[in-house]
């Protein structure tokens, strides 16, 4: 066993949890987290890999690890997605609202490969109906899925393609937990509605100005600060509003 390998394990062995590293699975109480151990499973999931499309039924909800990013897309009908909220260990996925009574509207996707805790939606809606803190807490997350997409509206619309670039990576660096996100500069066009040419160039850029450095199939976040003053306002509007709703917990807390 390598050294992260090590350290992934005595993270899960001080949560004690299902092997997971999600926050949400972390603030639930005893008795809602042994409901967890019994009928939630651990999973690995790919790149790419669609958990549910529009019209779909819900199934399970998913609670990513550390390291694990999902993303909350709409779908075009020429075939373009546009990303509408960021889900990573923070948080959870599917059905988060209705438990899976009423079909997806928009789709979750994997934007990077990791692992996560999934859950039939009928013991979600167990868990609510049961648990107070469940339902409160399920609940504020749900708010700040929301307060995701209606921000994704003013990001998408006004702000240029460098700054949510810059902002993408923030929120995806806090989610991981490193610097170097693996993901290719095809993907990153892909997931911001923007031509490869249109975010080589401003990769580019970016890289000879000393903030990242792009290198097989990886950005790397070099000068977090630079990256920080180059992001457009709708990270720290989202940061402030996370910690607002979900009490500033990010990997960090969990490691
Ligand atoms: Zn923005």
């Amino acid at each position: 066993m390598g050294q992260t390998d090590g350290a992934r394990e005595l993270r899960r062995a001080h949560l004690g949890i299902c092997g997971s590293e999600n926050a949400i699975i972390a603030m639930l109480p005893p008795d809602d987290r042994a409901l967890l151990d019994e009928h939630a499973e651990h999973c690995t999931l790919a790149r790419g890999d669609t958990l549910f499309g529009p019209g779909e039924a819900v199934e399970f909800t998913y609670f990513p690890d550390v390291g694990t990013v999902l993303a909350l897309c709409l779908l075009l009908e020429d075939g373009r997605t546009v990303e509408a909220a960021t889900i990573g260990c923070e948080g959870m996925i599917g059905g988060v609202v209705s438990c899976g009574t009423q079909p997806a509207f928009a789709s979750a996707i994997v934007q990077i490969a990791g692992t996560a805790t999934r859950l039939p939606v009928r013991f979600v809606e167990l868990l609510k109906d049961r648990s107070t803190t469940a339902r409160r807490l399920f609940d504020r997350y749900a708010d700040f899925l929301l307060s995701q997409a209606l921000q994704s509206v003013g990001c998408n619309t006004f702000h240029p393609i460098d700054a949510r670039l810059c902002r993408w990576l923030l929120t995806t660096q806090d989610r991981i937990g490193r610097s170097e996100i693996p993901l290719t500069q095809e993907a990153l066009a892909q997931m911001l509605g923007a031509q490869r040419t249109t975010i080589s160039a401003i990769g580019r850029y970016l890289q000879e100005q000393g903030l990242l450095r792009f290198r097989r199939g990886t950005v790397e976040i070099v000068d977090r600060k630079a990256v920080e003053a180059a992001a457009c306002e709708c990270y720290e509007t989202l940061e402030r509003q996370r910690i607002a709703t979900l009490g500033g917990m990010t990997s960090k807390d969990l490691k």
